[in-house]
């Protein structure tokens, strides 16, 4: 899968990109992310971005003008499905993280200040994507998360140990919330392990844990 992501802060994924299983899938070329700098298609000598929005009003707009041509530069040559944050855009969830995880080519753009001109979005994002009912100074952290998330539902990024297949919200279980767990020691400051999951019986493990399901 290629993920490419457009923002104003490149510098801002480091860490996330650069680390653990992200930077395994990378090396291993099952993931590739792309960031491409907004600012380089700024206009002028300011390499301007953004603009004050129409009908007045406290903060700046992104311009459609710049937006669009980075846009398109990236999406030149392949077909790419384009997210743009958001938090009117759709709550991202473990189902849509499944199917946007089945594309090939993700665009993601980062939005900033008040966020980008709405053309952009009616004439070139085919989603908006919202990570939750609050409000970040940009999108770069919701592309982080997303990119981590779809990340986990590409084939061979996860280790067999790691498998998202018997996860939260996973559709093995039900998409309900997973089963606590525990390891040793089998006491710990006085809290045990509970009886059945020291019995080595599968069946009751099993029962216990469908139980602990919410
Ligand atoms: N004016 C916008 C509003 O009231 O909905 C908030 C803009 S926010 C300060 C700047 C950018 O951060 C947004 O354009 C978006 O890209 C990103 N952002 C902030 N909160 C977000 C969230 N909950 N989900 C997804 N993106 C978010």
């Amino acid at each position: 899968m290629q993920i490419d992501v457009l923002t104003l802060f490149p510098a801002m994924f480091t860490g996330p990109l650069t680390e653990s299983i992200l930077a395994r899938a990378q090396a291993e070329k099952k993931l590739t992310v792309e960031l491409h700098d907004l600012r380089k298609f700024g206009l002028g000598k300011y390499k301007q971005i953004d603009d004050s929005p129409y009908g007045g009003g406290a903060g700046m707009v992104m311009r459609p003008d710049v937006v669009v041509d980075a846009i398109e530069a990236i999406c030149k040559k392949k077909k790419v499905h384009r997210i743009y944050f958001t938090p009117r855009g759709e709550k991202l969830t473990q189902e849509k993280v499944e199917e946007l995880a089945k594309k090939k080519n993700l665009l993601l753009l980062c939005g900033h200040y008040e966020g980008v001109d709405q053309r952009v979005i009616d004439g070139w994002i085919d989603e908006e994507i919202s990570i939750g009912d609050y409000v970040l100074t940009g999108g770069e952290l919701p592309a982080m998360v997303l990119i981590d998330a779809v990340a986990r539902h590409i084939p061979g990024v996860l280790g067999k140990e790691e498998s998202a297949h018997e996860e939260s919200f996973s559709k093995s279980l039900n998409r309900k919330k997973e089963y606590p767990h525990y390891t040793r020691p089998e006491e710990f400051r006085g809290m045990k392990v509970p009886d059945v999951l020291l019995s080595g019986h599968h069946k009751k493990i099993e029962e216990w844990r469908r139980k602990q399901l919410s």
